[in-house]
């Protein structure tokens, strides 16, 4: 654009821009507010996911001037947590925020959009979505339901979980009972573990009471406030079944269909800055957190030695693979998910992972016993 026209059409937005700063209280006045509900997956204050989710709601509301009301309700309190998404597809709710693993039951295509394990970290995940065809595929694997998905937050790495004994060798796993949920524990059970599925509220007890073996949640914050700690005295690392899990704000698709442009904008705009906040609240507590885990309350951090990690690594290609061949749209999100990981692994090695090498090396070992 010439430099002249750039401001003729500057002059035009600027007298445009005064125009409606006087006539735009009249007009909103009159234009239509809408007034929703938000269903969520996660317990009322739950830190930084529940909290996220009423912080977008609050920010809805403000950029938008009150043109959008949102009452958020955590899981339980309208619908039980693995209930938003079918609220929100038949129209019940407008919108829930959830993680799109705890679809797959529904949608096996879903899970891609969350976390799979030896999948992308969060700067890939989010890379995938905003610079690759990621969310374009979410779309269409979520259009059908009816609904409309925004990455919304994200948990950061997680760790491995908490063990009541040593994982030395792969034989470990063997006959381990493991609390591991989605493809995570696929590959658990794959290598011979048993994969025992528990609520929230029960993994503490029955891991003191050794009714589990193991147990993964999330990471140190929220490990910590679980008490984890009292109850084995191991805690792995990496997450590598959840290597960045991205978590969702998803609207009802008609609803969303029938928003004005701007509002459709600023409800894009900020669960992209509440996916942002989400992470960077994790990036800041995480370790705080894991340095009280282990000076306060002598927990032993442990990495899961290499070679397991690459063994664990070729299983969950397997399970990857199985669940890629049940439906044509998995196939179909794997191969892309593959191929984007592929595309970005040369430049994350030469920068990511050589900054982390070089720059913090074992740091966190230095607080380690
Ligand atoms: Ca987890």
């Amino acid at each position: 654009m010439k430099r002249r026209d750039f401001m003729k059409k500057a002059g035009v937005a600027a007298a445009a821009t005064a125009a409606t700063s006087v006539a735009a209280p009249a007009v909103w006045a009159q234009g239509k507010k809408y007034q929703w509900k938000m269903v969520t997956t996660w317990p009322p204050n739950f830190p930084v996911l529940q909290v996220g989710a009423e912080r977008f709601a609050k920010r809805v509301n403000e950029a938008t001037e009150g043109r959008i009301t949102i009452q958020v309700f955590a899981g339980g309190e309208l619908v039980p947590p693995l209930g938003c998404l079918d609220a929100v597809s038949n129209g019940t709710v407008e919108l829930f925020s959830g993680a799109a693993y705890y679809w797959a039951g529904k949608i096996p295509a879903a899970q891609w959009f969350s976390s799979v394990p030896f999948g992308l970290n969060p700067q890939g995940i989010n890379t995938w979505f905003y610079a690759g065809d990621g969310l374009k595929l979410w779309e269409e694997v979520y259009a059908p339901f009816n609904l409309v998905p925004r990455p919304q937050g994200n948990t950061g790495v997680q760790m491995g979980g908490w063990f009541r004994k040593e994982m030395k060798t792969m034989e470990d796993w063997k006959g381990l009972k493991m609390r591991i949920p989605g493809l995570g524990g696929k590959v658990v059970a794959k290598a011979g573990g048993t994969v025992v599925l528990l609520p929230g509220g029960e993994i503490f007890t029955s891991l003191e009471r050794g009714v589990i073996d193991a147990t993964e949640w999330v990471g140190p914050l929220h490990d910590l406030r679980l008490g984890l700690y009292k109850a084995a005295k191991y805690y792995y690392y990496p997450g590598w079944h959840e290597p960045g899990t991205c978590l969702e704000v998803t609207f009802n698709k008609k609803v969303y269909d029938s928003l004005p442009s701007d509002l459709k904008l600023i409800l894009d705009s900020v669960a992209m800055e509440t996916n942002l906040w989400s992470l960077s609240q994790f990036e800041a507590q995480n370790g705080q957190a894991l340095e009280e885990l282990i000076n306060k309350h002598n927990v032993d951090l442990k990495e899961f030695p290499p070679e397991m990690l690459q063994q664990l690594k070729k299983l969950s290609e397997e399970v990857l693979e199985e669940e890629a061949a049940k439906d044509p749209m998995s196939k179909k999100v794997n191969e892309a998910f593959k191929k984007f990981r592929e595309q970005i692994g040369p430049w994350g090695t030469v920068s990511e992972k050589s900054f982390y090498d070089t720059i913090f090396g074992k740091y966190s070992l230095k607080a380690a016993k």
